[in-house]
């Protein structure tokens, strides 16, 4: 049986709790026991972005359902920085990696945002949900980032709260300041991070936006990413600053 520490780790809703039972089914149960052949008492280490993470037992395994019976804490619930990561959506597997690197560097809110250049303004929230959850049962996790239906920029703006701060990624505006810099004054309240699409932003998105009170125009240096890289920089470079790294 493998060690709790090598257990296959799963994600689910239900409260967690000593001796809490939950039961699993479709393909999270079909996962655990033909994928994984976790026998009956065998240990899966659950969590639910609340209560912390638990080593679970499997009590019974009737048909195509599991039953598991929480006995150990594992790792309590720990707090994270708040961050929002507003992002253009781009093409699915671009879109698919985007959602799993923004959960993996702690984004706590995943908010497509359709700009004047946005190419995919599809977005399946249900998808990009999916791919969070896996990155955080893969990268020990103990949280799942929200994920919100699209809105278009300037609703977003309109009614943005103004004690959140947008760090806006601007790569052609000359007001953007070094992202450091920037961050060295940040009080550490809650913030965004504003990745634009593959166009970039329109002149009168970026007027709209280095108007707004909220919002920090910042460059990430000297050379022009693609969104997803200068998605993984800038929530980086933050996170980095935050926490201390
Ligand atoms: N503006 C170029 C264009 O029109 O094709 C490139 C856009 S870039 C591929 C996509 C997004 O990545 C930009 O909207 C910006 O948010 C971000 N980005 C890329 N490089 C950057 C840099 N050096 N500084 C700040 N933001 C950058």
């Amino acid at each position: 049986m493998a060690a709790p520490h090598r257990s296959p780790r799963l994600f689910l809703g239900a409260p967690l709790g000593m001796d809490v039972e939950v039961e699993i089914d479709g393909d999270q149960a079909h996962y655990l026991i033909t994928v994984m052949r976790v026998p009956l008492r065998g240990h899966v280490r659950l969590f639910n972005g609340r209560d912390g993470e638990w080593l679970a037992e499997i009590v019974e395994i009737p048909r195509r359902r599991v039953i598991l019976r929480a006995v150990e804490l594992l790792r309590r619930q720990t707090s994270q920085s708040d961050i929002h990561y507003l992002f253009a959506p781009l093409k699915h597997a671009r879109v698919d990696y985007l959602a799993q690197k923004a959960t993996e560097l702690g984004a706590v809110r995943l908010r497509p945002i359709l700009t004047e250049r946005t190419v995919a303004r599809r977005v399946n929230v249900e998808r990009l949900r999916a791919n969070a959850i896996e990155a955080a049962e893969q990268c020990n996790l103990l949280a799942i980032p929200s994920v919100d239906e699209p809105i278009e920029l300037k609703a977003l703006l309109d009614c943005w709260p103004p004690d959140r701060t947008i760090i806006f990624c601007d790569d052609a505006g000359v007001a953007a300041g070094s992202l450091m810099n920037s961050l060295s004054s940040l009080r550490s309240g809650p913030l965004a991070v504003l990745v634009g699409p593959e166009g970039g932003f329109s002149p009168a998105e970026r007027e709209q936006l280095c108007t707004s009170k909220a919002v920090l125009p910042v460059s990430l240096g000297p050379r022009i990413m693609r969104a997803d890289t200068a998605a993984i920089a800038a929530l980086t470079l933050v996170q980095a600053t935050l926490e201390k790294w």
